[in-house]
């Protein structure tokens, strides 16, 4: 957070009236909505969320236990905003972007209250090199020069939007601190790399544009099945136990993201311990290097205040618009948006609001789809394209997907995946359901796959969906009657259907060559089942019995595919074999 300064409480110009959770009212405060002030003798951080008349309502930042009416409040007139600079990556940050490690510094491992700390750090030196020269002319959003800021990522400093702009009076190579000027424009204006960012508001862009390349994931059944598009939004609705955290997981490590924003939103305690503990291990498998040298992570546990977990979504995707507009495609998890949504609700029932469904707030519809509405792919003030995709958790109560996060969250998303509880406890994993589950993006990238895989993309997958939703229907007839009562072509049907779940739906996120699937191998895994699936009915129709068919020595090898080295030559060879032996039974 920026509003770091330390304020004298002798200059309060407002009186606590009256204390409820994490909802403060003050009388005699002059403020404007969204305001940050200080709160009580200890100066706690909160933003104003109502006036009326002489009363402000604020939402607190921290424990607000032992505040009492009587207490001063101070304004700082500035709105709740971020620090925008080199140092994100690689930071674990509360929903207030306060450092944890610098909080805990500071407080011990019991976090205090009242205590501040800038987003970013004020006195490490950065090495600067220009990209423009005195003379050239620059506007706001322009690159005026380059910092390694991790080993993966080259920061880009930008003049800041709403800056004026100019002509390059001085810029110079070197090491410098955020707050010291790089660069001096010719009408007095000082670039430096550190920009603040009020969080409820969207950076500025010139357009939002149809996005057409997708996110690759590596995994099957979302690149295959339910790809989501760089710059799109998806929702994981994840029962305890489904597997939403691996998939999450997943989507860190594999998706072909430059940077990835991980915000923890309230889970329980422990769950966010395991990504802070877990992300600072991982390594990015495609470069070697620390997963967290293109990750910036923002915890906060549930155990923290109940205003922090509201405020942790516009954090996050603040930042995530600042690496947006260095050109960069940007991948934000959000885990849970439930979370989030139970924040605004406790805060809306203590403001007394009149509640909406389940009691969230009345305007929980349209605070979800502002958030989600900051996603796309974009161009970028400085002419450069970038992307936001929004990837969010949901955690519905009992897995029951009627309640109103869900609801909302579906009529916003064009990507849903549907986490199962059933498949996990069959251990069917990633546990996504795959007549549930779907994407608009489909139409939009297969002209990106046909061009990069393969003509027939769209084909085969609509093939296997074709399968797939056959044995939907025949498992119905299945229940009532037996497999063995289905004559012979259906009943071959169903085992291609096994295959596809078992070979191709299935993937193990915890092997070494499984883990990760590229659109290639996703493409070709379908077409050896496909290979399978033509050859046996040509079979059956020349009159050879289906357990016949069925138990030729070379089809249970298509579920070795996933976690194949070769792939390639396993799989041409796989399909020679099994169109072999089923020509040899007739
Ligand atoms: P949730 O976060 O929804 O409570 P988790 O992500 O922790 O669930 O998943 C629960 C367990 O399911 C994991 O510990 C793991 O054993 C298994 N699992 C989930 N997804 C996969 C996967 N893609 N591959 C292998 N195992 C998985």
């Amino acid at each position: 957070m920026s509003q770091a300064q330390d304020i004298d409480i002798e200059d309060a110009d407002g009186v606590i009236e009256s204390v409820s959770g994490p909802v403060v009212t003050a009388a005699d405060l002059d403020a404007r909505m969204n305001d940050v002030v200080y709160v009580g003798e200890e100066g706690l951080m909160g933003e104003v969320i109502e006036i009326e008349g002489n009363l402000t309502t604020i939402q607190v930042y921290e424990e607000t236990s032992d505040v009492a009416p009587g207490e001063p409040v101070t304004n700082t007139g500035e709105p709740l905003s971020v620090d925008l600079g080199p140092g994100m990556l690689d930071s674990i940050y509360d929903g207030v972007q306060r450092p944890l490690d610098v909080l805990e510094e500071k407080m011990g491992a019991f976090l205090d209250r009242g205590v501040d700390a800038p987003g970013i750090d004020l006195e490490k030196e950065w090495e600067f090199t220009p990209e423009v020269e005195e003379g050239d002319s620059v506007e706001p959003g322009d690159v005026v020069g380059i910092v390694p800021e991790t080993q993966s990522i080259d920061h880009k400093v930008l003049v800041p939007p709403g800056f004026e702009g100019g002509t390059v009076e001085s810029i110079e190579e070197g090491s410098f601190t955020v707050t010291e000027p790089v660069a001096t424009l010719s009408g007095g204006e000082e670039v430096t790399m550190r920009q603040e960012w009020p969080v409820r508001k969207a950076r500025p862009t010139v357009e939002k544009q149809t996005p057409r390349t997708p996110l690759v994931s590596g995994q099957r059944i979302l690149d295959g099945l339910f790809p989501i598009a760089k710059g799109g939004t998806a929702a994981i609705p994840g029962p305890f136990g489904s597997g939403k955290t691996v998939t999450q997981h997943q989507l860190a490590k594999w998706a072909d993201a430059d940077i990835v924003v991980y915000v923890g939103c309230g889970e329980r305690g422990n769950e966010m311990t395991e990504v802070i503990e877990d992300f600072p291990e991982l390594e990015d498998p495609r470069t070697g290097k620390p997963l967290m040298s293109r990750t910036c992570l923002i915890a906060n546990t549930s155990n923290m205040p109940v205003a922090a977990r509201e405020s942790c979504v516009y954090t996050g995707i603040t930042i995530a618009e600042y690496y947006r507009d260095m050109g960069y495609d940007v991948a934000l998890m959000a885990d849970s948006t439930s979370r989030w949504a139970e924040a605004m609700r406790e805060i809306s029932s203590r403001l007394e609001e009149m509640p909406g469904e389940e009691g969230y707030p009345a305007y929980l519809a349209a605070r979800l789809s502002e958030f989600y509405e900051r996603a796309g792919k974009f161009q970028n003030i400085n002419g450069s394209e970038g992307s936001i995709s929004v990837i969010g958790a949901v955690s519905p109560p009992g897995g029951d997907f009627s309640e109103p996060v869900t609801q909302n969250t579906l009529r916003i998303v064009k990507t849903f995946w549907a986490l199962d509880a059933d498949l996990a406890e069959r251990r069917h994993f990633p546990a996504i359901n795959w007549n549930e589950s779907y994407s608009l993006y489909r139409e939009q990238l297969d002209p990106w796959f046909k061009e990069n895989v393969s003509e027939d993309w769209d084909d085969t997958r609509q093939w296997a969906v074709d399968v797939l939703d056959e044995e939907a229907e025949l498992q119905e007839i299945v229940q009532l009657v037996g497999k063995d009562a289905l004559p012979e072509d259906q009943q071959l049907t169903l085992e291609v259907a096994r295959y596809l779940r078992e070979s191709y739906l299935q993937q193990n996120a915890f092997h070494d060559v499984d883990s990760f699937c590229e659109p290639e191998k996703t493409y070709l895994m379908l077409t050896a089942i496909k290979t399978f699936h033509d050859e046996a009915f040509k079979a059956l129709d020349a009159g050879v019995p289906v357990t016949e068919i069925t138990s030729i020595e070379a089809a249970p090898r298509l579920n070795r595919m996933g976690t194949a080295e070769n792939y390639e030559e396993f799989i041409a060879d796989l399909k020679e074999e099994i169109t072999e032996q089923l020509r040899d039974l007739y």
